[in-house]
């Protein structure tokens, strides 16, 4: 848990936000402001700033976690013959807002290359 982290906050129910996934280690839930018909976030449940601060901690099992979760859920949603397009935001540069590992999955329609 780290203090004033939106998705800690919503990891420990402290910001409702109604949960598409969850396990004993990562969490999926709706985008608030979602870019496609499918948008999902999957997190998590531990905090780390971004990916390059899980994988230096040899979080390594927990990332390929986050793969898995969101190949499943993307199949779930019949995503998996159309396609879907996993995205994970890093720093500033990489356009990163929420400073808790995220990985988005949007699908649901055809989505632009190369991104802006
Ligand atoms: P980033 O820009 O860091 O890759 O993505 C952060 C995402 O979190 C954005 O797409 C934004 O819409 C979403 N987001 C920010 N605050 C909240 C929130 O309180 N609840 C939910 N469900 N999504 C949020
Ligand atoms: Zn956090």
């Amino acid at each position: 848990m780290s203090a004033d982290c939106i998705f800690c906050k919503i990891v420990d129910r402290t910001i409702p936000s109604p949960l598409v996934y969850e396990d004993s280690e990562v969490v999926a839930f709706q985008d608030i402001n979602p870019q496609a018909a499918h948008h999902l976030l999957i997190i998590p449940r531990q905090h780390f700033a971004d990916v390059g601060e899980a994988a230096a901690a040899g979080e390594g099992a927990l990332l390929g976690k986050i793969l898995t979760v969101a190949a499943e859920l993307a199949k779930a949603r019949n995503l998996a013959a159309t396609g879907y397009r996993l995205v994970c935001n890093t720093g500033k540069d990489g356009g990163q807002t929420v400073r808790h590992l995220h990985v988005h999955l949007l699908g649901g329609r055809p989505l632009g290359w190369p991104p802006g």
